[in-house]
């Protein structure tokens, strides 16, 4: 490096005795400053600390006046040191005053000084701080140098981050690394945890940065990229899929940076600079984080993701990590973030201690998010950068009701949340003590509760809710936690063990429904144009009768002697119905014919999800053994408005005259047939859903396990025949506001009904 003496090598060397030595925070800082600017030759080298509450603190200086010392503080867009924190990248000038940026303190005494080089203090892509050198003279910092700076503001990174500089600072105004963050996603589950931080991935700790062998670490990074090479190579012939659904374009992806020359370039010079291969990856990628961070093109973005996983795989190969978190020796209270997980990881946490999730990707559809439903954790998705906001061991709010997480939180902020989760702990105790109660409304009208379920962890539900048996049971989910297809012996032994819990209590079993969102991840997947409206569930069923032949085989011989009901999801046709069911009719005679003990008797039914049934009620109903309008796919359909696009989620509202109308017309019908009717569509779920669904004459449904106990405590106040004169007349009146949803608030607020 032109200008420096003995470079940056020897300034890491003398940095690292520095830090080994025992004294003070700030005289190491005051050593470190005074380090960096001889070795720069620079005349001032000063520390800014970011605090909690966003400003700059100055922290040390060598050059300028050092009364300024933990009196100049900034707002964050003060100033170009202001600016290279904003920005997180370096700020290179000849002639500093001349930027309009420049703002001038004169405590600092710095107006003297016409060159200045600012670099941004980072850590997983956060600033921490920014360090600067200045002089005199006009120059402009050689590419090296600037290097170097950034190198060095690395081991400050560390400092800051190890705690060591809060003694320093005044109450309020810590150094930003444990400051509060709030930030939001989206509500998955219905639960709010208060925890400490578990990495899902942790990350490598680095505690060697320097090297004192160069050429060694050269080499070392050397071999560690060709390992790395080769391992991506082998991952791809051998088509293997790693966990979380990794797929063969990713791995390509990683293969083709692996090869970048650019990378690598980099990673090289970031060696050349004196550091440890390790801590050479950990520099590249938290600058590759920073500048991602600010890009605001999703694409790219996403990129980021890839070249983190790659930095973190070549960490790996360096330190020769054992990469599997500890799942089962998790510390109580444990919330997990992570990046992206699949729900078998999830599933593999120690349950008694997790409790929450917080994850970078992952919105209400995916399928960890189905796992932390039934798992009952608390659970926000799509949060972005939350790994590289909390450390392990922070505590942590995960409020999967509303979206937010408050990392590191503020003794207020905890104590409002421990005084909601008690709130709420204490609402469940009502519930339960509602649990034996026979569920009737105030007028004498019985309305049965079932759960919806889909995965073994539910089956405790049925009796926890005291519901009266499983309106929708979601075989798909078993198929989309697993790492490939469920043997059919699999899905037997799931279904038993299903039958066996409710204890003769009923279940309705859905035959698969996949496609559409719902992706395995071992199975082909084509692309479709429009998902929702493609070869899905009972299209895919009919299609490929394999599949649903030794579903159903599978169900009919986990019944036996029992009684089953089999549902068909997405029917369109009464054609479709007649197929499926004669499907079944087939199996059960094969198992006759074979010998096997029968189910005492079949029930077959179908979901109307499609609004083409709509129009074939009659036939539909006199060929069925009973219906369940699954009112998510329903609605999805009748307002051609994606249910899983917050975009359009409010555009319609389910408690409207038009809805109503329909769901009227499938309950007369369904009457008029002598069939039973259930709603099973998250509708349901909601007391006020319930209300207005049992003011059109609904008497069954199946809802979230965790909405039994307020569905149940709304209808026991409840005089039905009331909300159905009341709806029946807003029904009556010319279509105008459509919605009846505010009638209905005040008709509860009247009646003393919780909603
Ligand atoms: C529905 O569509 O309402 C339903 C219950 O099915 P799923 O949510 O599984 O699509
Ligand atoms: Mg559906």
């Amino acid at each position: 490096m032109r200008g420096a003496l003995g470079g940056p090598r020897v300034l890491l060397r003398r940095l690292r005795e520095v830090m080994a030595e025992p004294v003070s925070a700030q005289e190491r800082l005051d050593k470190i400053v005074v380090l960096i600017a001889a070795n720069m030759v620079a005349e001032v080298c000063s520390v800014y600390v970011l605090r909690v509450d966003g400003t700059l603190e100055l922290y040390a200086t060598e050059g300028l006046n050092r009364q300024a010392v933990h009196l100049t503080v900034m707002r964050s867009d003060e100033g170009l040191v202001g600016l290279v924190a904003t920005e997180a990248s370096p700020i290179n000038l000849s002639d500093a005053q001349a930027h309009p940026a420049f703002s001038y303190r004169p405590e600092t005494g710095e107006e003297i000084y016409r060159s200045f080089l600012g670099v941004p203090i980072l850590r997983a892509g956060n600033t921490l701080g920014v360090l600067v050198v200045q002089n005199r003279a006009r120059r402009t910092y050689s590419e090296e140098e600037v290097e170097a700076l950034q190198t060095t503001a690395m081991v400050l990174a560390e400092m800051i981050a190890s705690g060591e500089l809060t003694s320093l600072a005044q109450p309020g105004a810590e150094p930003a690394v444990r400051r509060p963050v709030h930030v939001s996603g989206a509500a998955l589950t219905d639960a709010i945890a208060l925890g400490h931080v578990v990495l899902h991935e942790p990350r490598v700790v680095i505690t060697n940065f320097i090297a004192d062998d160069v050429q060694k670490e050269l080499r070392r990074l050397g071999v560690a990229i060709e390992t790395l090479r080769a391992e991506l190579d082998l991952m791809l012939e051998s088509g293997e899929v790693a966990e979380g659904g990794e797929h063969r374009d990713v791995l390509e992806a990683y293969r083709m940076f692996a090869h970048d020359r650019g990378w690598v370039h980099k990673l090289e010079e970031a060696v050349l600079t004196g550091l440890t291969a390790e801590a050479a990856v950990e520099r590249v990628q938290s600058d590759t984080r920073a500048r991602m961070l600010r890009q605001t093109d999703p694409y790219l973005r996403e990129r980021l993701h890839d070249f983190d996983d790659l930095a973190h795989r070549l960490q790996r190969q360096l330190l020769g990590y054992d990469h599997a978190p500890a799942r089962d020796k998790l510390p109580e209270h444990a919330i997990i973030v992570a990046r992206s997980m699949g729900p078998a990881a999830l599933l593999d946490y120690d349950r008694n201690r997790l409790r929450g999730l917080i994850i970078e990707e992952g919105g209400p559809n995916s399928h960890v998010a189905i796992v932390a439903r039934a798992l009952g954790i608390a659970a926000v998705g799509e949060v972005p950068n939350a790994t590289g906001l909390v450390d392990p061991g922070d505590g942590i709010i995960v409020d999967g009701v509303t979206g937010d997480v408050h990392v590191r939180p503020t003794p207020d902020m905890e104590a409002a949340y421990v005084e909601r989760v008690r709130l709420r702990a204490r609402r469940q105790l009502q519930y339960l003590s509602l649990r034996d109660r026979p569920s009737v409304t105030k007028d004498g009208q019985p309305i049965t509760l079932m759960i919806n379920a889909g995965l073994p962890v539910d089956l405790p539900h049925i009796a926890e809710t005291g519901a009266a048996g499983i309106g929708l049971f979601r075989t798909e989910l078993q198929f989309m936690v697993a790492a490939q297809f469920p043997r059919t012996s699999e899905q037997l032994a799931l279904y038993r063990n299903v039958l066996d819990a409710a204890g003769g209590k009923p279940v309705v079993f859905r035959t698969l429904d996949i496609g559409g969102d719902k992706v395995l991840p071992y199975m082909r997947n084509y692309e479709e144009e429009n998902p929702a409206l493609g070869w899905r569930a009972i299209r895919l069923g009919l299609d490929r009768p394999g599949l649903l032949r030794s579903q159903v085989r599978a169900m009919l011989r986990a019944a036996s002697g029992r009684e089953l009901r089999i549902m068909f999801p997405m029917v369109a046709m009464v054609s479709e119905f007649d197929e499926a069911k004669g499907l079944v009719e087939r199996e059960l005679t094969h198992l006759r014919r074979h010998g096997h003990r029968l189910p005492e008797r079949v029930e077959v039914g179908t979901m109307l999800e499609v609004p083409s049934l709509l129009f074939q009620l009659d036939e539909l109903l006199e060929r069925t053994d009973f219906l369940s309008v699954g009112s998510n796919d329903l609605l999805q359909f009748m307002f051609a408005a994606d249910r899983g696009n917050a975009r359009v989620a409010n555009r319609f509202d389910p408690l409207s005259v038009p809805v109503l109308r329909v769901f009227r017309l499938i309950v007369e019908r369904a009457n008029a047939h002598g069939k039973s009717v259930t709603l099973c569509g998250e509708l349901a779920s909601k007391p006020i859903g319930a209300l207005a669904l049992i003011a059109v004459g609904f008497r069954a449904f199946s809802v979230l396990p965790s909405a039994v106990g307020p569905v149940k405590a709304m209808l026991l106040d409840l005089d039905a025949g009331k909300v159905e004169r009341l709806v029946a007349s807003l029904m009556a009146l010319p279509l105008g506001s459509a919605s009846v949803r505010d009638k209905l608030t005040a008709f509860a607020e009247a009646e003393g009904l919780t909603l």
